[in-house]
């Protein structure tokens, strides 16, 4: 026997395909959604399809956002001569967080995994090689996360550098083993940015 109405289990079938949320939180969440002022689940729809329709890569970082250049690629006050390579846009919004960094970012959009059969033209890296062509950079900071992927990439990204006669640096491992970078406090952030050595 079905227990809840149609639609009532289309929108727990829905919520709980988002990662992390399980059959009872997603049951807990339809609850909710059912009960709230109809312009607040109106608003909460339209978040979604807003965000969903128009959010695209920023033509210079790739990191996600909602015109051609994200608000950091748009900030003359940035160090436009340093870039922090970071796998995902949370990573980049963690370093945002410490306002200690002033440069710019570069967002892989994942990190070479041959066990998933990630390679190195599944992410950003062509754009990567482009923007230090177009651009005069002194130093790449390879800040991918400390995982296997993290450090695969790290090296890759050293060995293509290299040649171009451009600074690489790697985070100091105050990231802890398989650490991913959107988890750890601003300080040991901070510290790891500081101590980083030359690749
Ligand atoms: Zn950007």
């Amino acid at each position: 026997m079905e227990y809840y109405s149609g639609r009532i289990s289309s929108l727990i079938e829905e919520l709980s395909r988002l990662p992390g949320i399980g059959g009872k939180t997603a049951q807990r969440l339809a609850f909710h959604i059912i009960s709230m002022p109809e312009e607040s689940a109106e608003r909460l729809a339209g978040a979604i399809v807003d965000a969903r329709k128009n959010i695209c890569y920023c033509s210079r970082c790739c990191t996600l956002t909602d015109s051609q250049f994200c608000p950091i690629c748009s900030d003359p006050s940035r160090d436009q001569k340093t870039i922090m390579v970071v796998e995902n846009s949370r990573d980049s919004a963690a370093y945002e967080k410490t306002g200690q960094y002033h440069g710019l970012y570069h967002v892989l959009q994942g990190a070479i995994s041959p066990a998933m059969g990630i390679g190195p033209s599944d992410i950003r890296l062509k754009e990567l090689m482009q923007r230090l062509q177009a651009e005069e950079i002194g130093e790449v900071i390879v800040a991918t996360n400390s995982t296997l992927e993290g450090e695969t990439t790290a090296m890759y990204i050293s060995k293509l550098i290299k040649p171009t006669g451009i600074r690489v640096s790697r985070i100091a491992s105050g990231v802890p083993v398989g650490g991913d970078l959107e988890y750890i406090d601003e300080v040991t952030l901070m510290r790891a940015l500081e101590g980083r050595t030359e690749l």
